[in-house]
């Protein structure tokens, strides 16, 4: 069969969000899902891993047994988008076509951009939580550290979790402060902040101090040598680019991202490659049978599972209404989370909506670090995240909000 009524290309987070609500509320529609992975990961807990308070194991799921019932799992890869025809181009030639399309590929993880990267990482020292198969060597190497040069480095943005570059950061200097080791730890960024929202960036500057870490502020790492153990920077200040060069004895890297190569230069893309939406319906600027969220949007939130739990269900309102002809009522605000592991044990848990707008949860200051916030990140969190994926969250945890309901949020 090569026609269906709503075809999802991506079956991660957001993709399998979206199938399981949609089959809930129509169970007799014709869906299918393209995914070439026959495993799921839980991304969100690999900064666990790379600090020794997660098993990697229990990151990984079977694909199928989020597929739901009655919904067609395609293990392909999407190569080719045919948007005036409603048709998605596979690897094996073959093409599927459909009334609605969601779009929902992630973020491409560009390593090939840091020169000397590939070849070095998981081993010399160098390491990435960005991975699965590199997140226990994180960890490994925190563990067997002496002392020494510690670098941690965050690529330019839009990334998947903005935080995650800092999280590994804080544990590693607490574990190293916890053991007495006197490490010279440095934080680089292209960026001129710790964190893309003040009020939050307000306090993790305090963090950063309290650890005695070096922010380094205009800094892209674009090369490695691990053999040498050294890093190499470009360091842009005031306009100009110059080049600075570290030895290191531990180097944690979040690599470089940007939209799938398969969007980029798509009719569904925009300039830079993210699939092009209205940032609060989410129904593609140019074509009214596709929707798009997650990670590969153009839509300036943080991109995260959090914001993908707030989105999957105004897709699957709207991109109903739109089938039936009537008005998409559903938004988005924006909304993300990313739990800030401040030390081993405690969590700033920043939530935040479009425009910095924050907008916690809990009636309670969020930029305190907390240690209910680490359980919640350890051990409710991920089950939150199994539970989403099959659409049985219950209905306040899937309701999407309905125009012109107003976000309830704190100006900072
Ligand atoms: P993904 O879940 O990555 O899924 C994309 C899917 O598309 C994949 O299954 C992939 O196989 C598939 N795909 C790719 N190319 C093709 C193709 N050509 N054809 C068909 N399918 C394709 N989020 C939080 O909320 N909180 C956190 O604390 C947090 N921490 C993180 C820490 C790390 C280290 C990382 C890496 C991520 C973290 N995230 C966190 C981010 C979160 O994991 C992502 O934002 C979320 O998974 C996005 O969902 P998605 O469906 O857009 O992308």
């Amino acid at each position: 069969k090569t026609f269906h009524d709503v075809l999802i290309v991506g079956g991660g987070a957001a993709g399998t969000t979206v199938a399981s609500l949609l089959k809930r509320r129509q169970p007799g529609l014709d869906i299918a899902v393209i995914e070439p992975s026959k495993d799921h990961w839980y991304q969100p807990a690999w900064t666990l891993v790379g600090a020794g308070a997660f098993d990697v194991e229990k990151t990984r799921r079977p694909t199928q047994s989020f597929i739901p019932r009655g919904v067609k799992w395609i293990q392909r890869r999407a190569i080719g988008f045919a948007p005036t025809e409603n048709r998605v181009d596979l690897d094996d030639g073959s093409s599927v076509s459909y009334g609605s399309l969601v779009v929902a590929l992630g973020i491409q993880l560009d390593w090939h951009k840091i020169e000397g990267l590939e070849a070095t990482l998981g081993k010399n020292g160098v390491s990435s939580n960005y991975r699965a198969d590199t997140a226990p060597y994180t960890w490994k190497c925190i563990r067997e550290f002496q002392g020494g040069r510690a670098l941690f480095t965050q690529p330019a943005m839009p990334i998947k979790c903005a935080g995650a570059p800092q999280k590994i950061l804080y544990m590693a200097a607490d574990r190293f402060k916890t053991r007495g080791l006197n490490a010279d730890m440095s934080f680089f960024t292209p960026g001129a902040a710790i964190f893309g929202v003040p009020f939050y960036a307000k306090a993790l500057d305090k963090v950063v101090a309290s650890y005695g870490i070096t922010p380094k502020f205009g800094h892209n790492l674009v090369a490695v040598d691990g053999l040498r153990r050294r890093a190499t920077f470009d360091v842009t200040i005031d306009g100009k680019t110059t080049r600075e060069d570290s030895g290191f004895d531990f180097l944690h890297v979040v690599p470089p991202q940007s939209a799938p190569e398969v969007l980029k230069g798509s009719p569904l893309a925009d300039a830079a490659g993210w699939v092009s939406v209205d940032k609060q319906t989410l129904r593609h600027t140019q074509f009214s049978n596709v929707f798009g969220l997650g990670d590969c949007t153009n839509t300036p939130n943080s991109k995260t599972a959090a914001a993908v739990r707030a989105q999957a269900p105004v897709v699957a309102a709207n991109l109903l209404s739109a089938r039936e002809g009537s008005e998409l009522q559903a938004r988005y605000d924006g909304y993300a989370s990313c739990p800030l592991t401040t030390s081993v044990g405690r969590i700033m848990l920043a939530e935040f909506a479009y425009d910095g707008v924050v907008t916690p949860s809990f009636p309670i200051d969020p930029r305190v670090p907390r240690r209910a916030y680490w359980w919640l990140k350890k051990s409710y969190l991920p089950s939150l995240y199994w539970q989403m994926l099959k659409g049985s969250l219950g209905p306040d945890w899937h309701a999407a909000r309905t125009f012109p309901e107003a976000v309830p949020a704190i100006h900072p």
